[in-house]
């Protein structure tokens, strides 16, 4: 890890005279209309480790079960918001932590965010945490390296070993592992459908709520 920068002091302020204009609904009234608060659930492992699947399973089911949920993975992002941002430690960061503020937004809205990035660094994880202000679960998708290119959905580890791909996470980049992470899913050891439901479970017993929305709270708090 030497040569990979120390990034403490990454975020910069350059806007002066913000003036914060107060929200006329809270964080916990959009919670009791939707039956469940919003979090962030920030998956993290190496490629092929099961990420996108998962996320997109969970993402249905909760759907299902009338969440609002979305996820956030490379495809809505990469080619929009960090379109300019490619895989030096730098760009990976700075890729992290739009993520990171993004889905602190959208939980803070009331959705379910469920996060698909490899995010290798412990650093940018624990600063995506910091931004979501106690709405952040860390769920480790583990798989051993041999496992994931075994699989190798997409081809990646093929080309990497090729050569044809710099800095792929596992082969010529790092990846940290989660020192306590709120979860650990072991793809190896559990199938699709198990993977999916510990993390529904955990969500059900995390951020549902137990009392339906009340008419009456949204007049006494939001007012005319
Ligand atoms: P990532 O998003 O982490 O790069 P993907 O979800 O794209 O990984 O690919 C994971 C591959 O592993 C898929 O082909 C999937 O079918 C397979 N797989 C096997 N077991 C599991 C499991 N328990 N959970 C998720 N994916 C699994």
């Amino acid at each position: 890890m030497d040569r990979y920068i120390d990034r403490n002091g990454f975020i910069l302020y350059k806007s002066r005279n913000l003036t914060p204009v107060e929200h006329l609904l809270d964080f916990e009234l959009r919670a009791k209309r939707n039956g469940h608060r919003g979090a962030v659930i920030w998956l993290t492992g190496l490629s092929a480790s099961g990420k996108s699947t998962i996320a997109m399973e969970t993402e249905r089911r909760l759907f299902q079960r009338g969440y609002q949920a979305y996820v956030l993975d490379g495809d809505n992002i990469r080619q929009g918001l960090n379109a300019d941002l490619g895989f030096s430690p730098d760009d990976r960061a700075e890729n992290i932590r739009r993520i990171g503020e993004v889905a602190a937004l959208m939980a803070d809205a009331g959705i379910v965010v469920i996060s698909a990035f490899i995010s290798p660094y412990k650093a940018d994880r624990e600063k995506a945490r910091m931004v979501a202000r106690g709405r952040f679960y860390e769920f480790y998708i583990k798989a051993s390296l041999e496992e994931c290119k075994k699989r190798d959905p997409k081809g990646l580890y093929k080309k990497a070993h090729l050569g044809d791909i710099e800095k792929f996470t596992g082969i010529s980049a790092p990846y940290e592992e989660p020192d306590s992470p709120e979860l650990i899913i072991d793809t190896e050891k559990n199938n699709i459908n198990d993977s999916v439901s510990e993390i529904i479970n955990y969500i059900e017993n995390n951020l549902k709520l137990s009392s339906n929305f009340d008419e009456k709270d949204s007049i006494v708090s939001v007012g005319n």
